[in-house]
């Protein structure tokens, strides 16, 4: 059997778990939120990859699945946070097709309402990997998220399928800027940077810049202004345990320890 024939009892079984990775605010080193992204735990492969199964699970009409799961365990670790009195930021990620279909967004809608978050807390990030056949209802349906205080952030800015035409359609809370364009740091990188900075000003929407790998592109994103960096130079993916345990430390000391 391969994974695509594995995938939906895989799904079904709980197999799909939820990683952290960080965020911090690059200007006070301030942990503030976490993007949870998916990983399958194999029986015998081991941890496996979006980039082995996301796709995958798109073509087969199974992606919905996964980002429900995915999003009622990020509301779950924010209510978690929130009901303890700290509050932190929680992104997950959405295919753009299945803020199309009427039974994901009302399942989004509902876990939105059942965890009780805190306006701002949640913000769903649209990943493009496909052409989305109804622009029209996806900007409807973000609309309405935005009604109801859930963030909405266009990721993978500068990789190519996520445009700049999108930046200026879609009803954004926010960007993330690509890790091709945050790595490469040299005098073209940083003019786009700089723009993308300035646009997003003036729309009000926060920037995150993913990706982040060393202290020089640290020290460049600090500079242009952007208000997140996430990458390993910051910490990798984890459990939610290992996540937890970073929160509290950081908590202790004021800020994002090892930055
Ligand atoms: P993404 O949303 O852009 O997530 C960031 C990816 O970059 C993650 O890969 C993360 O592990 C990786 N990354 C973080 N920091 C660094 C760094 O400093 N250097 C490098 N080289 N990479 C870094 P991951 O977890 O393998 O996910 C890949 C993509 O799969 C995600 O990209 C997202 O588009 C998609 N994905 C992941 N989970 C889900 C999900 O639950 N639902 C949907 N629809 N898509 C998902
Ligand atoms: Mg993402
Ligand atoms: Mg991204
Ligand atoms: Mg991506």
């Amino acid at each position: 059997m391969g994974l695509k024939d594995e995938l939906p009892s895989a799904i079904a079984g709980g197999q799909i778990e939820a990683h952290y990775q960080p965020q911090i605010d690059p200007a006070t080193g301030a942990f503030v939120a976490a993007e949870a992204l998916s990983r399958w735990r194999h029986p015998t492969l081991g941890v496996v990859l979006p980039a082995s199964f996301i796709s995958l699970a798109e073509e087969e009409g199974l992606i919905d699945g996964i980002d429900e799961q995915m999003l009622e365990e990020a509301c779950s670790w924010a209510g978690a946070w929130q009901e303890r009195g700290v509050s932190r930021q929680v992104s997950v990620n959405v295919s753009a097709g299945a803020l199309t279909t009427p039974r994901f967004f009302r399942h989004l809608t509902a876990a939105v309402d059942a965890a009780g978050l805190a306006r701002g807390v949640l913000t769903v990030e649209i990943t493009e990997t496909q052409e989305v056949a109804d622009l029209a209802l996806v900007i409807s349906n973000l609309l309405e998220l935005r009604e109801r205080g859930v963030g909405v952030s266009l990721d993978d800015l500068g990789a190519g399928h996520s445009s700049v035409e999108r930046m200026t359609r879609l009803p954004l809370s926010e960007v993330k800027i690509d890790q091709s364009l945050v790595q490469k740091v040299t005098d073209t990188s940083t003019a786009l940077i700089r723009a993308v900075v300035e646009h997003a000003g003036e729309r009000g929407l926060r920037v995150v810049a993913e990706g982040i790998q060393t202290q020089e592109q640290l020290d460049r994103i600090r500079e242009l202004g952007c208000d997140r960096a996430q990458g390993f130079l910051i910490a990798p993916p984890m459990p939610r345990d290992a996540l937890d345990e970073l929160l509290l430390e950081a908590d202790r000391v004021g800020r994002f320890p090892n930055v």
